[in-house]
């Protein structure tokens, strides 16, 4: 969107240097949507005659037209599809037109070679497709973003380019299931990423989001071959007990799991897993919840996210039966995490006294290839220069913490 305004526009960074505040709102679940409208809140007192608010985003997905009414100081409204009419959108509001633009979503996968970046200079993400196919019973992003689109080849070939071109030195691939990305009839995952691989400046790519079920022997030799694209797979399993798998609709099973994992770090030399759990789900015992400890004891992944279940309106899981306290969540959800940071801390012990290729991302150091910005570990460094910053340095590790790791350039 940002990269789609006329150059006439200037994007400034303080609100109160704003004319127009554009909010891109989450309504994932119920805590997303307060934060939408809490800063909804905020944006109303914040507005003034010569002030405009502009909402879009998953909160408009899931609300339409009824929220002009239900918040009166609203400008204009604007659906995920409708990327390219963001400016459309605001000249109608400085008209005191206010309207609601909600473009059938397929076109929301139109090209991004003007991107304007929001992260460092150094590294981007690159979104590959949008929606999903799966009923994951717990989840309405299916509801919200519809299902899979996906962007074609050439177009991703060209917006990563036009990345290279701003200085980015590390692709981060995205989409609701990037494993389920089909660029056109036969062209997959694996073979996106061996075109990306061609293009030149590009140190580092990243894929976020794949799929277990979804991870074929072809991918696995992709990143096995691959100079560019880091031994490290983000692959949300959810949960390992196979009752709660089927009961969430997740593909596979426990053993198709393990499989996966297994093939993984046979099939690519260093591959670091990270992978998300979700607690608290209906009908979830605290023996199903010692079966998923069991299994990260066994299989020590990198990473791990842990969320607690939320149960959503419209989701086949918040009807069923057997939901489960919060206190419960909570206790399930303190055990794992508790139990992650021990095995991150001993995996962590393993590399002080080596030197690693850190990303730096800032002065205050940066990542090795299996940290993905913001949600992993960080090597702080006690000496980056500003020369430093994006790029890849020797460091040498001389410190363990937690979940990052403390070192210096050499
Ligand atoms: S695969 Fe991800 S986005 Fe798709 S339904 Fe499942 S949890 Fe939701």
């Amino acid at each position: 969107m940002m990269g789609n305004l006329p150059s006439s526009y200037r994007l400034v960074p303080t609100m109160e240097q704003a004319d127009i505040m554009v909010l891109n709102s989450c309504s994932f679940i119920k805590a997303a949507e307060d934060e939408t409208i809490e800063t909804l809140e905020e944006l109303a007192v914040w507005r003034t005659d010569n002030r405009r608010i502009i909402l879009t985003g998953c909160y408009v997905e899931q609300e339409k037209e009824a929220l002009l009414e239900r918040f009166p100081f609203i400008d204009g409204i604007l659906g995920t599809g409708g990327l390219t009419e963001l400016s459309n959108l605001i000249e109608s509001s400085l008209r005191n037109e206010r309207l609601f633009i909600h473009p059938p979503r397929s076109e929301n996968m139109i090209g991004q070679n003007q991107r304007k970046l929001s992260t460092p200079q150094h590294y981007a993400y690159l979104k590959i497709a949008e929606g999903c196919n799966h009923a994951c019973s717990f989840c309405k992003i299916p509801a919200l973003r519809g299902s899979a689109v996906y962007k074609p080849p050439e177009t991703i070939l060209a917006e990563a380019k036009s990345l290279i071109n701003q200085g980015v030195k590390e692709l981060i691939l995205v989409a609701q299931d990037t494993t389920a990305y089909e660029g056109r009839l036969g062209y997959q995952l694996a073979d996106l990423l061996r075109d990306l691989e061609t293009l030149e400046g590009l140190l580092w790519i990243r894929v976020l989001y794949a799929y277990p079920t979804k991870i074929d022997d072809d991918l696995i030799k992709v990143f096995n071959e691959s100079k560019k694209i880091v031994a490290y797979l983000d692959m949300p399993i959810q949960h390992c007990n196979d009752t709660i798998l089927k009961t969430m609709k997740r593909h596979g099973s426990k053993v198709d799991i393990e499989n996966t994992i297994q093939r993984l770090r046979n099939g690519v030399s260093g591959i670091k897993l990270r992978t998300t759990l979700l607690v608290g789900f209906p009908g979830e015992t605290q023996e199903h919840v010692d079966e998923l400890a069991q299994f990260m004891k066994n299989f020590r992944f990198d990473h791990t996210g842990i969320f607690t279940y939320s149960p959503e309106a419209g989701t086949a899981a918040a009807t069923l039966k057997g939901q489960v306290t919060g206190t419960d969540k909570q206790s399930r959800f303190d055990q794992l995490m508790l139990l992650q940071q021990s095995i991150s801390r001993s995996l962590n012990e393993q590399y002080v006294g080596q030197s690693l290729p850190i990303m730096i991302d800032d002065l205050d150091g940066g990542r090795r290839t299996f940290d993905a910005p913001e949600i992993d570990g960080h090597v702080h460094v006690d000496n980056v220069k500003k020369a430093d910053i994006g790029q890849i340095r020797s460091v040498h590790i001389t410190k363990a913490l937690d979940y990052d790791l403390v070192g210096h350039i050499t």
